[in-house]
């Protein structure tokens, strides 16, 4: 990478700090952005896009990209880097940085290809991969039904417009939770936290005045077979959706939890980019329990691929059963 591309990069990072409403950028490798190393599965290389079934609904969870961050004693509030490094070690994945990767979400429910979130759109760094492996997995970007989006924040809307604000979808219907938008658009920008003013402005510049955007409440059919769990806490309308087909149900959590090694062993571990931990906390340790209680088959934005499995208590915290 040269010296442009370095400095563009920490540039952006900063403005993607900025926009989680971070006071410090995040700290990322550039060298390794998106390359993938190690076990743990966040290798784009490894797995591109995967399918399954649950019920009658047909899953595609599709890779978008990855990053790894340096360890920050701010990533997590109420654990150290130490903590931290071990927990990645337990789970047997490279302890020297933090993986993140970006899986989306498509459900074939009720005859409809629906989409959960956007991806970055290459405007989040590592993002950007989405399109080209949808077309692997044989779905066509432009037949979609419907985007479903669980919130606002960069690395989940930025894929549905261009740098330029252009719409990305335009002939898509786009559900949005009905809080999250309300919190997003408010006229007053200045009663947002500072952090979040950026963000704000740009979701007022695109989706805000969007003609194909709809709005979905809590406990609402956001589609047929597609309701909507409200799971504020990562941020203020944060929304997971229930899929159902047949005999099956699919859970799709959005950022209601981090990186397995984090969120899921360790429920009560409070990530920065949570706005609200207590409730974020509150209503991620409901769901693991309903999700156990109700074998929901789950999917993690940020698990890594597959992206999706069972849960099973496992001492403190909980266990992913990935997918086959
Ligand atoms: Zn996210």
């Amino acid at each position: 990478m040269s010296k442009l591309d370095r400095r563009t990069f920490v540039l952006s990072a900063a403005a993607a700090g900025a926009a989680f409403g971070l006071d410090k950028p995040v700290e990322i490798f550039p060298s390794a952005l998106a390359q993938g190393a190690g076990p743990h599965p966040m290798n784009p290389k490894a797995i591109k896009f995967h399918k399954f079934k649950v019920g009658t609904v047909e899953v595609t969870t599709v890779f978008d990209g990855a990053i790894y961050r340096d360890h920050n004693p701010s990533f997590i509030r109420n654990a150290t880097v130490d903590d931290a490094k071990s927990a990645l070690r337990a789970a047997k994945w490279p302890d020297d940085r933090i993986p993140n990767a970006y899986t989306i979400t498509i459900a074939q429910v009720g005859g409809r290809t629906v989409m959960f979130d956007s991806g970055g759109g290459g405007q989040v760094p590592g993002t950007g991969s989405l399109a080209a492996n949808m077309k692997e997995a044989g779905i066509d970007p432009s037949k979609l039904s419907a985007i479903v989006v669980t919130h606002f924040h960069p690395d989940h809307i930025f894929g549905l417009f261009t740098k330029e604000n252009a719409q990305v979808y335009a002939n898509t219907e786009i559900i949005v939770p009905e809080a999250e938008f309300k919190f997003w658009t408010d006229p007053n920008v200045d009663r947002l936290p500072q952090a979040a003013q950026g963000l704000a402005k740009r979701v007022q510049a695109t989706l805000g005045g969007w003609k194909n955007i709809k709005q979905v409440a809590a406990d609402q059919d956001a589609l047929p077979g597609v309701r909507a769990v409200a799971t504020p806490g990562h941020t203020a309308g944060h929304t997971s959706y229930l899929v159902s087909g047949g005999s099956g149900q699919l859970l799709v959590l959005g950022d209601l939890t981090n990186i397995p090694p984090f969120n899921l062993k360790n429920p009560g571990w409070h990530i920065m980019f949570d706005a609200n931990p207590q409730l974020a906390e509150q209503n991620r340790r409901a769901i693991f329990d309903r999700a156990i209680a109700d074998k929901l088959v789950c999917t993690g934005y940020h698990w890594g691929m597959p992206g999706a499995g069972t849960l099973s208590k496992d001492g403190n915290g909980y266990a992913l059963a990935p997918v086959a």
